[in-house]
Parts: C-alpha cells; sequence; structure tokens
C-alpha cells in the first residue's frame, strides 16, 4: 500500500485545525473543507498566526512556514477533498451529521481510500455503516490541543482491516504522535478511564468529603496528576462531561455511568467551565 501523502481534514474548528496544522508541518499536503466560509477563513487566520510565531519563536525557518503554508488548502467546495488518501472527520459531535459526512465522502472517494473520523464518543461501527466501506473506516482520536498533545486513539470498528489500522498508526506516527490502538466500545479507554473519575470527584464534591479545591489538591499532590479532575471538568467543558457519561452509561448499559446530579444542576444553570467563564470554578475575568 503506498503511503500516505494526501490528508483531507472535514470540519476546521478547533479539532480540525488542530489536525491540519500537524499534518502540513509533518509534509503531508493537506486539504481543509468546512461548510462554513467564516470558520475556514478563522482556521486560516490562525494558521499563519501559529506558523509566524513559531518562525519568530525559532522553532521553524521562515522557509519551513512558507513550505507549510504552501502545504494547506482552505476549502468550502467538499469536491476538492477527492484526492485524499485520508479524510479525518472533525466535524461538531452529532451522529445525525457525520453520517452524512461519511455517506457523502464514501461516494466522492475510490475504495481504497481510508475514512477517520476524531469522535470522542460516537461508536466507529456506527459511523461506518453509512458507507458502503466499514472496513477502510477508522477512529482516530487525537487530543486537544493538537499540536501539544502526544496521543491518537485508534479506534477499530467492528469491520476495521488491519492494514487500514496499521497505516493510520503509521500516519499518526509520522505526525509526531504515539498511537494506541483501542476496541470500538463505549468511550473507548480515554474516556471509560477518565469520565467516571471526574464524576466521582464531583460525587466527592457533592457529599460534603471536600471543598473542589481540597479535592483537587489532593489528586494533584497525591496521585501526581498535572491537574485536578474538577479543574479539568471545567477546561473540557461540564456539558461534553455530562455528555460522555450518558454515552457510556447507554452504551456500557450500566446505570453506575449516569452523570452525578450536581454535575447535571452545574449544566442546567449554564455553569458550563472555562467556555462559559464559570463552572466548579470561576475563571471570569476582572
Ligand atoms: P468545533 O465546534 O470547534 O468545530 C466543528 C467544525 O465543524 C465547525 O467549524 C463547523 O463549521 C464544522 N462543521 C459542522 N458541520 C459540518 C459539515 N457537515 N461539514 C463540514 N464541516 C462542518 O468542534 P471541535 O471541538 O473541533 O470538535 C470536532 C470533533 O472532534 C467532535 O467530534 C468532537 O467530539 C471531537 N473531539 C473534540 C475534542 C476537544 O477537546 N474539543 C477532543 C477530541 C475530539
Amino acid at each position: 500500500m503506498p503511503t500516505i501523502k494526501n490528508v483531507g481534514v472535514i470540519g476546521s474548528g478547533q479539532m480540525g485545525g488542530g489536525i491540519a496544522q500537524v499534518a502540513a508541518t509533518a509534509g503531508l499536503n493537506t486539504t481543509v473543507f468546512d461548510t462554513s466560509a467564516d470558520a475556514i477563513a478563522r482556521c486560516q487566520a490562525t494558521h499563519d498566526k501559529l506558523l509566524a510565531r513559531a518562525v519568530e519563536k525559532e522553532r521553524m525557518t521562515a522557509d519551513e512556514a512558507k513550505a507549510t503554508k504552501a502545504r494547506l488548502s482552505y476549502v468550502t467546495d467538499f469536491n476538492a477533498l477527492s484526492g485524499s488518501d485520508i479524510a479525518i472527520e472533525a466535524v461538531v459531535e452529532d451522529s445525525a451529521v457525520k453520517a452524512k459526512v461519511f455517506a457523502a465522502l464514501d461516494e466522492l472517494l475510490t475504495a481504497d481510500q481510508i475514512l477517520a473520523t476524531n469522535t470522542s464518543s460516537i461508536s466507529i461501527t456506527e459511523i461506518a455503516a453509512a458507507t458502503k466501506r466499514p472496513e477502510r473506516v477508522i477512529g482516530m482520536h487525537f487530543f486537544y490541543p493538537v499540536p501539544v498533545m502526544k496521543l491518537v486513539e485508534v479506534i477499530n470498528g467492528l469491520a476495521t482491516d488491519k492494514d487500514v489500522t496499521q497505516r493510520v498508526i503509521d500516519l499518526a506516527e509520522s505526525m509526531g504522535k504515539t498511537a494506541l490502538p483501542a476496541n470500538d466500545r463505549a468511550g473507548f479507554v480515554s474516556n471509560r478511564v477518565l469520565m467516571p473519575m471526574i464524576n466521582e470527584a464531583f460525587y466527592a464534591w457533592m457529599e460534603g468529603v471536600a471543598q473542589p479545591e481540597h479535592i483537587d489538591g489532593i489528586m494533584k499532590l497525591g496521585c501526581n496528576f498535572p491537574m485536578g479532575p474538577l479543574r479539568l471538568a471545567d477546561f473540557i467543558g461540564l456539558d461534553t462531561c455530562a455528555h460522555i457519561m450518558d454515552v457510556l452509561a447507554e452504551g456500557l448499559n450500566n446505570d453506575r455511568y449516569r452523570p452525578c446530579p450536581l454535575l447535571r444542576q452545574l449544566v442546567t444553570a449554564g455553569r458550563l467551565g472555562d467556555k462559559t467563564g464559570r463552572g466548579v470554578f470561576d475563571h471570569a475575568r476582572a
């Protein structure tokens, strides 16, 4: 199988923009597609700024930055993705939207091209069912912020070919990441282990075991975590945490994964974390 040279990224938001930046920096021709012209323009402006800063800080030469820019195309025409050896989808976390995107990619791309999804909670097998090539559909789960975080969790759907898994692992490593495989069960590995711990921290707070800053301090100092679970929940978004707990409860058919009532209550109150200025902690700037 030829190595991957051309990458298509679908969705130019927080994750898609980061994935495209890392791919182009690693020498891959990268086409970023979004349905929103504003989002594409924002993505390009962010890349330009980050590349200029990398040159300023001498992490990259001006020639390297210019070559990286030349490898990036920003498009709102879906057909421009047709030359991609792999399409990496990073659109909103909505099964119906993803199913539509995968059905359209399946029509556009030739049978040997790979379709990957960056979903954090939707079943790869379910997404693959929207295509006629489930054996070429795989999860490629990057972490935020993509240029900084080393891991790509590579998730095999029920039908994913071993050859596709290997090519995606090789691709992730060529992008400077460490790729680790997992199978398609709710939450994969990362969220299956992380989210119940965060949820438990909310229970500990709700039951008065300790105050949030003490829960976080105990976990930081006692377990050597760089960030406490409640601070991390604010960073991820409390709505996202509650949603992923619901996915675990449904997918693993076990109520012990239900979101803590206090977590739900904060979401209902609009206290979603960093993005709303207040979650567990107050992040509002004076
Ligand atoms: P985001 O909201 O920042 O970006 C989503 C982008 O998708 C937007 O620019 C939107 O215009 C675009 N979009 C919507 N519908 C589209 C379509 N049909 N075709 C093309 N583009 C479309 O979201 P994000 O945080 O980048 O998340 C993207 C995916 O990555 C989600 O599946 C999410 O679960 C997953 N993910 C997110 C994180 C994170 O920390 N943010 C981490 C890992 C995985």
